[in-house]
């Protein structure tokens, strides 16, 4: 996703690679699967840079609050692929590669358990949170132990 833009551009190659080297079977079905997460994934972005109310709030490159941004990117794969297992076990699989905040997609599980604690509507109140302030809102969740 471009982020002065919120232009998504999708390579086909990279994606179709990565879903080899994860040792996936392939398949028209199975790269439908790895596009639509992708796509919802830099979609997310895009909505953040770009979506309505437009707040021209930025967080800074390689900041907590850039961390946050993708774990509820991440989060929003989660959320689409919930009732799909094979979906699901890739991106657990990929959100469970690092800690956060260090691998910011592992953000996705602890914002997944505030969910299942508090329903999906919770997200939805921190990506408002965090449209409005990103890093109030890091600050925010931490406080709370939505994040670690
Ligand atoms: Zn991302």
């Amino acid at each position: 996703m471009n982020r002065t833009s919120g232009v998504v551009v999708l390579c086909p190659g990279p994606i179709i690679d990565s879903c080899k080297g994860a040792g996936q079977p392939g398949g028209p079905e199975l790269l439908g699967k790895f596009f639509t997460d992708v796509l919802a994934h830099e979609h997310f972005h895009a909505i953040f840079e770009e979506g309505m109310p437009r707040t021209g709030v930025v967080a800074p490159a390689r900041s907590e609050a850039a961390a946050l941004e993708e774990a509820l990117a991440e989060w929003v794969e989660l959320d689409l692929f919930r009732d799909d297992p094979q979906a699901s076990a890739w991106i657990i699989e990929h959100a469970t590669s690092g800690a956060y905040p260090t691998w910011p997609y592992a953000g996705a599980l602890w914002l997944e358990v505030e969910a299942r604690k508090n329903g999906t509507g919770t997200i939805s109140t921190i990506i408002q949170e965090y449209r409005s302030d990103p890093l109030a809102c890091c600050e925010a969740l931490r406080r709370r132990r939505v994040l670690p």
